[in-house]
């Protein structure tokens, strides 16, 4: 007789276990979702990746994928114009207009929160913790210490893995209680089930991401991917 693999509460004891999933090539093109295909991207992308890669490494990889992915999401920033003197005579530069936000969502996040942090170095960064139930794959909220002034231009949710699409759902909908004009989210490797889930949820958002993998294995993680994200940069496995 087959195994039906039902937990005593009724619920699948694998939280993925039977739902369906859209194919890569079912979003590929999904509006404002940009994926990279910078040819130095996929080549760090495949160190990341690799299961021989120690957790020094990792984190500095991270944190080069995302200054790469965050140069791609602020390449449409708002500019003001600043007049200044060079040494030479006046001219007229730009500023960026108005503060920028980064949310890191605990802990897997602050990786490439750093990486924004120096490509931009006065960028606000509001940590947000969301942990996900490995049961149901709920995002819960564990740690709030977003600001109650806000003053931004954009606001950026930063979580290297977009894999049901439960944590940036919820930091997206946490964010838009803030009444940021513009929120963006960034992320490593997407699901396609997460990134169609979020773009759905969210059509008003724009979405970069290093790389879509082919789908979620019955546990939620992203396959093929890299394993846990936070465990990888942390040292914690
Ligand atoms: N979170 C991770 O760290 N890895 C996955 O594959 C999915 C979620």
């Amino acid at each position: 007789m087959a195994e039906t693999n039902i937990s005593s509460g009724g619920r699948p004891a694998l939280p993925m276990q039977g739902v369906p999933q859209p194919s890569r090539d079912e979003v590929l093109n999904l509006p404002r979702v940009h994926i990279s295909t910078h040819p130095v991207m996929a080549h760090k992308m495949t160190a990341l990746r690799d299961k021989n890669t120690q957790p020094p490494e990792f984190y500095r990889l991270v944190k080069e994928i995302g200054a790469l992915l965050a140069y791609e999401a602020t390449s449409s920033l708002a500019l003001e114009r600043e007049p200044i003197e060079t040494p030479m005579g006046p001219m007229t530069g730009q500023r960026l207009a108005g503060g920028i936000g980064v949310t890191p969502i605990l802990r897997a996040g602050l990786g490439l929160a750093e990486a924004f942090r120096e490509v931009i170095p006065d960028v606000q960064i509001w940590h947000l913790g969301l942990r996900r139930d490995e049961n149901t794959l709920q995002a819960m909220e564990y740690y709030n210490q977003l600001p109650h002034r806000v003053d931004l231009q954009v606001c950026y949710a930063v979580d290297p893995m977009l894999a049901t699409g439960g944590s940036a759902i919820d930091a997206i909908n946490i964010l838009k209680r803030r009444s940021i004009p513009r929120l963006s989210y960034v992320g490593i490797i997407a699901a396609p089930y997460g990134l169609l889930k979020l773009s759905q949820t969210h059509p008003d958002i724009d979405v970069y991401i290093a790389a879509l993998d082919e789908s979620l294995n019955d546990r939620g993680y992203i396959m093929p991917g890299l394993g846990d994200a936070g465990d990888r940069q942390f040292g914690t496995l």
